[in-house]
């Protein structure tokens, strides 16, 4: 079988007095119906980005009312993840040939990972397009029983045609599949069943509880950042749709109006994502020289605790991307009360309700504006901040998201 990430189930109950009861009363009352399914979800890793930072959460919680999850990972070689990146960015638009070359490959890492199965589950939730094809070498197996459903995490609205239409033929052979929104679905799918979930953010994890005020310190003096000046933060791996020359640019014009101001750009280098060394080094040699422009990554230390703290002491959380799932960094931000400026695009629409709890934002000088708004306006950070925790909180949660899976699993089985 594929390599399992170990994780520790979790009780429900923790989350009383957080989230909603009735979100709490109907998952309890959804996993009756579901005790002793074996769920299985696959990824292609288990650090960097959302999809990781989610199933860290899901799959205890799963386990936690009573079902039997697990997660797996596909493995594959610097040049299939390469291949899937390209896929990747092809889905969210830009313009990459998809070659036979490319298929073959990618077709070949599918089979071998697929030929590792033995055993059964009742609902296998595959995520993102790296595992995407597995299902189609166990066709007439054993292991196709059960309910195989695909989870979508990329903004596929602009999907370029070969990559969709290469990887449509994949999911169509699935039960289910379930999509943050309904923009996504590029032309008509022939699955049985469709969902439209967001994701989550789990407030009990490391990355959600914010440390002490000492600890916040600590951390700021660790990495030479001066806690007592302003920061900008924008945590995104090093990718080209989280735009992070575009970020630099804003930060400039910020900084021409505001000299005290600082920089931060926290990323994690993704396993499965061989351009962020690329996009780093150009992002280091175009901010190259000015000394409050902090890049840091995972490789100097930065983790969840660093996350979180950044994140509270951060005056302004700005997320410039251009194409965006949907953003957990910005559910992250708005949970520990930040006003959020952030790119008009994907997911983002679906938390940040433009002048109320963050701007949204078209072009880098409009970003700027709103940037230096909230930099001169406590009183109004404040106040999105506020509106964000409690969108957050309503909408954002790991429960309700659970329940979300739930419901979909029992429509799969009606
Ligand atoms: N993240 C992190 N450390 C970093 C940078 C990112 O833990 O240095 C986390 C971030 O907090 C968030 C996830 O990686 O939970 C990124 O998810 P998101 O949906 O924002 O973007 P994706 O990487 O999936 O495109």
């Amino acid at each position: 079988m594929l390599p399992r990430v170990p994780v520790q189930p979790r009780s429900l109950e923790q989350y009383q007095g957080i989230a909603d009861p009735e979100v709490l009363a109907e998952i309890r009352s959804l996993a009756k119906g579901l005790r002793g399914a074996r769920v299985l979800h696959i990824n292609s890793t288990a650090h960097g980005g959302g999809v990781a930072e989610m199933l860290y959460t899901l799959v205890p919680l799963m386990e936690g009312v009573g079902l039997r999850a697990e997660w797996r990972l596909m493995e594959g070689d610097q040049d299939f993840f390469t291949i899937t990146k390209l896929f990747h960015n092809s889905l969210q638009g830009m313009e990459i040939p998809i070659t036979h070359e490319m298929k073959v490959k990618y077709l070949s890492v599918c089979e071998e990972n697929a030929s590792r199965f033995d055993q059964e589950y009742d609902f296998v939730v595959v995520h993102d397009p790296q595992p995407c094809a597995i299902i189609a070498a166990l066709e007439g197996t054993p292991f196709r029983k059960g309910k195989w459903i695909w989870r979508c995490h990329i903004d596929s609205t602009y999907a370029r045609d070969d990559a969709w239409e290469f990887l449509k033929a994949y999911i169509n052979r699935y039960d289910g599949a379930v999509f943050t929104m309904d923009k996504y679905i590029k032309s008509p799918l022939e699955v049985a069943a469709l969902a439209f979930i967001p994701p989550s953010i789990d407030p009990l994890s490391a990355k959600n509880i914010i440390p002490e005020k000492r600890v916040q310190s600590d951390i700021a003096r660790r990495y030479g950042v001066d806690e007592t000046r302003p920061i900008m933060l924008q945590v995104s791996r090093f990718d080209p749709w989280k735009d992070p020359l575009g970020l630099v640019d804003c930060f400039r014009a910020v900084k021409a109006a505001h000299r005290d101001v600082q920089l931060v750009y926290l990323a994690s280098m993704a396993d499965d994502d061989p351009e962020g060394w690329h996009y780093y080094e150009k992002t280091y040699e175009y901010s190259a020289g000015d000394p409050d422009v902090f890049l840091l990554s995972n490789q100097q230390g930065i983790g969840n605790v660093e996350v979180s703290a950044f994140q509270a002491m951060a005056t302004v959380v700005i997320q410039k991307s251009l194409r965006e799932g949907f953003g957990l960094t910005v559910a992250e931000a708005m949970w520990k009360r930040k006003p959020v400026v952030a790119g008009r695009v994907g997911g983002i629409l679906l938390q940040v309700d433009d002048g109320m709890n963050g701007f949204l934002v078209d072009r880098i000088e409009e970003a700027a504006e709103k940037v230096c708004l909230l930099l001169e306006s406590p009183a109004t950070a404040q106040r999105m901040g506020d509106a964000g925790h409690e969108k957050v909180r309503r909408n954002f949660l790991c429960t309700r998201h659970l329940r979300d899976y739930l419901r979909f699993f029992h429509m799969l089985l009606d």
